[in-house]
């Protein structure tokens, strides 16, 4: 899974004082792209020398040793005169899938769109969760510039990764959001209820799945998933593993699951496809990055928890 790195390590223990030395890796985000280097020994992030304009900087993990660093507002805060940056200027093709090159300061700086990413065989798997990191914090930092309860701007806690109103003396803490991902097994003809989604451009096979509501144990929300979006009843609930999953903010928790009563689906409009598969007619999906794929892979191989 994406977070499976050993011997590669992220520690994600806030260092609000670490200071900021030249090499450090510097996250550069602007929508859904990353900004990136090109050198002999392939894909980099550049490092705090290279963006000299960068502005202040957050702190945000120790990957392998080294501190890494987010630019919260590269465009915003760059006061360069000679290179007056505008977010049109590094951004404006940023629908396009292939790295835009773009030109700062004398480095040559590559922008490539995140799901691009995920399958560039220049990026290792622990460089591309640390982005995957970097982004959901950026995410978070994104959408915390002002206070929701009073409208002033937020300063950094000095000790705890959290925002804080200088006002209202409110605190807001980074934002994860739990889902449950869900392996529905028929225990009387041994096969797993593989899904593909209707509104997603996701062109391999899926698990059922979806969000924890407020005032829901993850229990229920297997329960619940599974009803809204098959018209199937589950008993035999038990966990699996967990996995972050920073791209879309989420720490998703699976669970294996067997269906009781009728096996009659009915679909809801999420889902195009819902089917039961035999253990060998799982085919996975085109990476391991995902505990989806996993707990598809540990069905077919018989490994699930009974
Ligand atoms: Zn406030």
């Amino acid at each position: 899974m994406i977070q499976d790195i050993a011997p590669h390590f992220i520690h994600n223990t806030y260092k609000p004082q670490e200071l900021c030395r030249p090499t450090d890796p510097v996250f550069v985000f602007h929508q859904d792209r990353l900004l990136l280097m090109e050198g002999e020994e392939g894909l980099h992030l550049p490092s705090t020398k290279d963006l000299p304009f960068a502005g202040d900087l957050t702190y945000l993990f120790d990957h392998d040793g080294q501190s890494c660093y987010l630019a919260r507002s590269l465009s915003i805060t760059c006061q360069d005169p000679s290179t007056p940056m505008t977010e049109d200027m590094i951004y404006q093709k940023s629908t396009s899938s292939a790295p835009e090159e773009i030109l700062l300061e004398g480095h040559t700086f590559l922008s490539f769109r995140l799901r691009d990413l995920r399958s560039d065989p220049r990026i290792r798997k622990d460089q591309y969760f640390a982005v995957t990191i970097a982004f959901h914090l950026y995410r978070w930092y994104e959408e915390s510039h002002y206070c929701g309860r009073c409208g002033s701007p937020l300063s950094h806690d000095t000790k705890e990764r959290a925002m804080v109103c200088p006002s209202c003396k409110a605190r807001f803490y980074p934002r994860i959001m739990p889902a449950v991902i869900i392996g529905v097994i028929d225990p009387k003809t041994d096969r797993l209820l593989i899904t593909r989604y209707a509104d997603r451009p996701i062109p391999y096979d899926a698990l059922v799945a979806g969000f924890t509501e407020i005032g829901e144990t993850l229990e229920e929300n297997v329960a619940r998933e599974v009803m809204e979006e098959t018209g199937l009843t589950v008993t035999n609930i038990r966990y699996y593993k967990s996995q972050p999953w920073g791209v879309v903010s989420d720490l998703l928790v699976g669970f294996y699951c067997d269906v009781t009563g009728s096996r009659q689906i009915t679909l809801n409009k999420e889902l195009k496809k819902a089917i039961w598969l035999s253990r060998d007619e799982i085919a996975g999906q085109p990476d391991d990055l995902s505990l989806t794929n996993e707990m598809m892979i540990t069905f077919r191989e018989g490994r699930e928890p009974r």
